[in-house]
């Protein structure tokens, strides 16, 4: 097997992302069809997935690009700002969802379950493929996805059972229930996702800066307004002020200077800006 090869292992993850289009397609079909809300509950997952796994997959080339004179970080955000564009576009579907299951409450013809039936029992089976497919690879975004399939492998049974309870005992509250439990437990598996995007658009950091900044006051007590945030994951942004002798020079400030840059890159840091500042102004 070519499990070490990078080459090897874009393709997998190409083919198990082309799998992710099929479900999603799958399922669209089945709500066309059937316009069943447990079809578009599990289609609103399913392009998460497929769309994600493509926006990853394009991303390796996009970051390549050199950043310009307007970007001054080239494409890097490009990876954040699809991952937060898609989850808004996750949120409108599961609330669409909602919005087209609360009226089958008081309907008495339900919509058929047969067409969901046959998507989850093709997500069933192609879905421990692309598990397969994206098992052992390094890369963060497929990591994460092949841990997800098994999440999506909880939904689908979800959506199946719910079908086949609905085949013998036709309700459309049973329908209502099924669709409301797979999207909350959509938002549930989502929910790292969800609020890493949220922190994202906060300017915000999965670091405690709290802490780092009171532990490098205990050495640096001059040190203030700390501020970490993420572009990327391949860019962690920082900046610190800092107080100084009225008459340090340069050369005499240096020394500090690098042990508070080689405390930030233990935590990920690799683009610090410093700003001394002289002691007479300590007010802000
Ligand atoms: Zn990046
Ligand atoms: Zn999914
Ligand atoms: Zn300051």
């Amino acid at each position: 097997m070519e499990n070490g090869n990078p080459a090897g292992r874009k393709g997998r993850a190409a083919i198990a992302n082309a799998l992710y289009w099929v479900l999603f397609l799958g399922f669209l079909l089945s709500f066309i069809s059937s316009r069943n809300a447990l079809s578009m509950a599990l289609a609103s997952d399913r392009i998460v997935d497929a769309a994600g796994m493509t926006i990853a997959l394009a991303s390796y080339s996009i970051v390549q690009l050199p950043p310009t004179g307007r970007l001054t970080y080239g494409y890097h955000r490009f990876e954040s700002l699809s991952s937060v564009l898609l989850i808004m576009a996750f949120i409108l579907l599961l609330i669409y969802t909602v919005i087209i299951s609360t009226p089958e409450i008081y309907s008495s013809r339900i919509h058929s379950p047969l067409y969901t039936i046959y998507s989850s029992a093709l997500s069933l089976l192609l879905l421990p493929m692309i598990a397969l497919l994206l098992h052992g690879d390094e890369n963060l975004t497929t990591k994460t996805m092949s841990v997800h399939t098994l999440q999506d492998i909880f939904t689908t049974a979800l959506a199946l059972g719910g079908s086949l309870i609905l085949i013998f005992y036709p309700s459309g509250f049973v329908l209502f229930l099924f669709a409301i439990v797979i999207v909350i437990v959509s938002i549930v598996m989502n929910w790292g996702v969800l609020t890493r995007n949220i922190r994202l658009l906060m300017e915000g950091t999965d670091l405690n800066t709290v802490e780092i900044e009171s532990s490098l006051k205990q050495k640096f007590p001059m040190v203030h307004h700390l501020h970490i945030w993420d572009v990327c994951k391949h860019y962690r942004i920082a900046t610190v002020h800092v107080y100084a002798a009225n008459n340090a020079s340069l050369l005499e400030l240096e020394p500090m200077r690098r042990e508070i840059d080689d405390y930030l890159i233990k935590y990920g840091v690799n683009h610090l800006t410093l700003q001394f500042e002289p002691s007479q102004w300590m007010k802000h």
